[in-house]
C-alpha cells in the first residue's frame, strides 16, 4: 500500500502515536496529531513535519481532510471520533495494525498473545523460549515496546502482546501464532458487552496456528470452531496435537501425538496453575514456530518473573508474604487465591464497576482472615459478609501513606505460621496509587517494616 501523500491522523500522542506517526511521516505520508494534553511531543512531531493539535474533542471537520486514522486505546468504539469516521467510511485502526501494514515483504513472523490476564507473563516467557533457541527477539505491543520500528528491525521473531483494545481496531493483522489464554469481564466498559470484548480477542487467531486455553470455557468453546490448525493446552492430560501436564510433567503431544516432555512443574516460575497455563501457551507458540524442546525447558527454568506478579517478598514468623499487585481483576485474584491453600487476602481498590460476589464466594474456604483498602472496600466487605462470615475482616479506610503499613500490619496479626499473606487486589490502584507498581512497592516495604 502507498503512505506517499496519504493523509493520517494520529489520535493519541504516547508512546505508540509518537512512534506511529514518525514512521508514517518517514514513508512521506501528510500527519496530523492529536491529543488531549501537550507535551515534549509537540514539538517533537512538528519539527519532524507533522501538524499538532491540543484538544480534549478533535473537532470532527478534521476528518474533511484525512483518510486514515491511527487510534490509541484511549479511542473506544463510541468515541464521537470513531463513529463519525465510520459513517464517512474512513479506516480506523490500531499501531499494531498500522505495523502490520507497514511490515517489509521479508518481514520476521509474529506470535502473539491476548486473554484477559497472563499477556505479559506469558509474553515473556515466550521471549525466555525464543532467546533459549538463539532467535533474535523482544516483547512487544501491549508491553510498551511499539511495532512499528520493530518490524522494519533485525530481529528474527516478534513476541507481541496484543490487548483487546489494540485487536478490535485491527483487520488484517494475522500473526504466524496467536495465543488466546482466557475471557473474563475486564474493559467492558470499553467494549460495550461482552460478546464485542470476545470478538475482539479472537482475531488474534487470523493467522495459520490458533493456540486456546482448554481449560476456559469460551476460549475452549471457539478453539473447537475454529477453522484451520488448533493447539489447545490444559492443566490436565492432553490429547493429541495438544499440551498438558501428566504428574509432574509439562507434555506436548504435537506432531507424532506421542508424549514429549518440555519441563518440569518446578521449572515454573512464579509458582500458580494459571503460571503454568501461561507457560504452556508460551511453549505451543515456540512449538508452533518449530523450536525444540531443548530450548523451551531451556526458556522456562531461565524466565525471570516480572515484578509484582506472584513475587514472593519475604517470610515473616513462618508466614510467606506475596505481592500480586498486578491482581487488577476479580478472575486475576482468583488464580492468584487459588494458588496458596491458606490466604490472608489483602484487597480493595477500584472495582470499576465488575462484581466480587462470585470471586468472593469461590475463595472463602481459603481465607484466614482480609484486609480491605481502597475506595471499593464495602462491596467487597459485603460480599464476605455473605459468603464468608467466619472470617474475621480489617476495614483500613485510610488511603494516605501509611494505609498499606496498617493493612499489612493487620494482615500479620491475622496470619498463622504456613498462612501467605497475598496482595492480590482484584481492583485497580488508581485510587490510591499511580499505578499498580506503586500499589506493590507500597505492599513490599510496609512488609520489610514488619521486620523491624
Ligand atoms: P496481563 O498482561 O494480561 O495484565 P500479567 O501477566 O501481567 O497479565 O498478569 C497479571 C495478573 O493476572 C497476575 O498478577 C496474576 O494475578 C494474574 N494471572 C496471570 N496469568 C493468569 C492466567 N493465565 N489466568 C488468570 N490469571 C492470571
Amino acid at each position: 500500500m502507498g503512505f506517499e501523500g496519504r493523509r493520517y491522523l494520529v489520535a493519541g500522542a504516547r508512546v505508540a502515536g509518537i512512534a506511529s506517526a514518525e514512521a508514517l511521516l518517514r514513508r512521506g505520508a501528510v500527519v496530523t496529531v492529536v491529543d488531549r494534553s501537550a507535551g515534549e511531543w509537540v514539538d517533537r512531531l512538528t519539527t519532524a513535519g507533522a501538524e499538532a493539535l491540543v484538544s480534549d474533542e478533535p473537532p470532527t471537520d478534521l476528518l474533511d481532510r484525512v483518510d486514515e486514522i491511527v487510534v490509541s486505546p484511549g479511542f473506544p468504539p463510541h468515541h464521537p471520533l470513531a463513529v463519525a469516521a465510520r459513517s464517512r467510511g474512513i479506516e480506523v485502526y490500531s499501531e499494531p495494525e498500522l505495523a502490520w501494514r507497514l511490515r517489509p515483504a521479508d518481514a520476521a513472523p509474529w506470535l502473539a498473545v491476548t486473554g484477559t490476564n497472563g499477556k505479559t507473563t506469558t509474553t515473556t516467557m515466550l521471549v525466555s523460549i525464543l532467546r533459549a533457541a538463539g532467535l533474535r527477539t523482544e516483547a512487544l505491543g501491549n508491553i510498551g515496546v511499539p511495532l512499528v520500528d520493530a518490524v522494519a528491525s533485525d530481529l528474527d521473531v516478534l513476541a507481541v502482546e496484543l490487548s483487546s483494545f489494540q485487536l478490535h481496531w485491527s483487520s488484517t493483522l494475522a500473526p504466524h501464532a496467536g495465543a488466546w489464554l482466557n475471557l473474563a469481564d475486564d474493559h467492558l466498559e470499553w467494549h460495550g458487552d461482552f460478546e464485542h470484548y470476545a470478538t475482539a480477542k479472537k482475531a488474534v487467531w487470523r493467522g495459520p496456528v490458533a493456540v486456546g486455553n482448554l481449560d476456559d470455557p469460551y476460549v475452549a468453546r471457539e478453539l473447537r470452531a475454529h477453522e484451520g490448525r488448533t493447539i489447545g493446552f490444559t492443566l490436565d492430560a492432553p490429547r493429541q496435537g495438544n499440551l498438558g501436564v501428566v504428574e509432574h510433567m509439562l507434555i506436548d503431544r504435537i506432531g507424532d501425538g506421542d508424549a514429549h516432555e518440555i519441563a518440569v512443574l518446578d521449572d515454573v516460575k512464579p509458582s500458580g496453575p494459571h503460571n503454568v497455563a501461561n507457560a504452556l501457551a508460551a511453549a505451543a507458540l515456540a512449538l508452533a514456530h518449530g523450536v525444540d524442546r531443548e530450548a523451551i525447558r531451556a526458556g522456562l527454568s531461565g524466565y525471570v518473573p516480572e515484578p509484582h506478579r506472584n513475587a514472593p517478598v519475604a517470610t515473616v514468623d513462618g508466614v510467606l508474604y506475596v505481592d500480586d499487585s498486578k491482581a487488577t481483576n476479580p478472575h486475576a485474584a482468583y488464580a492468584s487465591l487459588r494458588s496458596y491453600p491458606k490466604v490472608v487476602w489483602v484487597a480493595g481498590g477500584q472495582l470499576k464497576g465488575v462484581d466480587v460476589d462470585d470471586l468472593v464466594a469461590a475463595v472463602a474456604g481459603r481465607l484466614s482472615g482480609a484486609v480491605l483498602i481502597g475506595v471499593d472496600r464495602a462491596e467487597l466487605a459485603d460480599a464476605l459478609a455473605r459468603h464468608a462470615p467466619d472470617v474475621p475482616v480489617v476495614d483500613v479506610p485510610r488511603t494516605d501513606d501509611g494505609a498499606m503499613a496498617e493493612a499489612v500490619t493487620a494482615a500479620a496479626r491475622l496470619a498463622r505460621p504456613g498462612d501467605t499473606v497475598l496482595l492480590a487486589p482484584a481492583a485497580a490502584s488508581l485510587d490510591m496509587y499511580t499505578s499498580y507498581a506503586a500499589r506493590g512497592a507500597a505492599f513490599e516495604t510496609a512488609v520489610r517494616g514488619l521486620r523491624q
